[in-house]
């Protein structure tokens, strides 16, 4: 179907023992597994076919290509009559959204350095012609436990892949944080990921979406504004620097976005890389 005759004859079952779920989306669960004999543990991502389409082939092939710190490795893939297994890397730190809600507010020192390499790893992904469309915390996982943890982007791209036949409500499983061009169907680019940049840059500043209503219906009308205020007290304490990154990433005409690169540039950015050095 999708893999070479060759590969296709190896099947995940001979290969990995499966363990527990680690967590599950839209398209997938996600289980641990070890490689048979083998003490090192890996994720595998157990997609059904039967939701996919043909441009799972272009895609996956992609995905075998990118290597980057801040996202995920795919290890392997097998295919079997109704599922594809993608093996991963396994990471063992939580979601961005389990430390947002269990700390209740990152610093913004905390925030900038996990958006550095979020937006790092979009520049990549952009880079590679990637287009992600579904960034949000939960498809952003911390490498481990530790506080000073790397971010990695764990869902890299495959609700693009899968786009086509999964209808739009599915793909925006949170329309939270999707760009207004998005959510109107039109053509998206890449810029629509740097729009989700802002939303999840506005969440770890003050705790809360910026799009929040009490329906979705009303939602979306706010998110096709761009209708969002930095309100006080939440925003009071918060930096110049960091609001106007804000107002930069969350604009309406995609073209007038940050990009990832420019987004790297910005003072807010790259003062805490700066200050992170310094203690270096
Ligand atoms: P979907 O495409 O269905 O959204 P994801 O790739 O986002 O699937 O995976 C679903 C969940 O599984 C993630 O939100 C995360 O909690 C967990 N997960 C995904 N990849 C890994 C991984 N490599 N290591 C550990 N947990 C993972
Ligand atoms: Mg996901």
């Amino acid at each position: 179907y999708w893999l070479a005759e060759s590969i296709k004859n190896k099947r995940f079952e001979d290969q990995y023992d499966l363990g527990k779920e680690l967590g599950r989306g839209a398209t997938a669960i996600v289980y641990k597994c070890n490689a048979k004999g083998m003490d090192q543990a890996w994720a595998v991502k157990k997609m059904d076919k039967r939701v996919e389409n043909k441009t799972i082939l272009t895609e996956v092939g992609i995905l075998l290509k990118l290597d980057h710190p801040n996202i995920v490795r795919m290890k392997e893939v097998f295919e079997s009559e109704d599922y594809v297994y993608i093996v991963l890397e396994l990471v063992t730190g939580s979601e961005l959204f389990e430390r947002i809600v269990s700390q209740q507010f990152y610093s913004e020192e905390q925030a900038a350095t996990a958006v550095r390499d979020i937006i790092t790893a979009v520049e990549y992904l952009h880079h590679h012609d990637v287009v992600h469309r579904d960034l949000k915390p939960e498809n952003i996982l911390y490498e481990n436990l530790s506080q000073d943890s790397k971010l990695k982007i764990a869902d890299f791209g495959l609700s693009t892949i899968v786009s086509n036949k999964v209808s739009l409500v599915t793909v925006c499983g949170t329309p939270g944080y999707c760009a207004p061009e998005v959510l109107k169907g039109e053509k998206y680019h890449k810029s629509c990921d740097l729009w989700s940049v802002g939303v999840i840059i506005y969440i770890l500043l003050c705790g809360y979406e910026p799009f929040y209503a009490e329906n979705e219906a009303e939602m979306f009308k706010k998110i096709l504004k761009a209708d969002y205020t930095f309100d006080s007290p939440w925003w009071d304490d918060v930096s110049d620097n960091a609001k106007d990154l804000v107002r930069k990433l969350l604009v309406l005409d995609p073209t007038k976005r940050l990009t990832a690169t420019a987004a790297l540039k910005h003072v807010w950015v790259t003062g805490i890389a700066n200050k992170k050095t310094h203690k270096e």
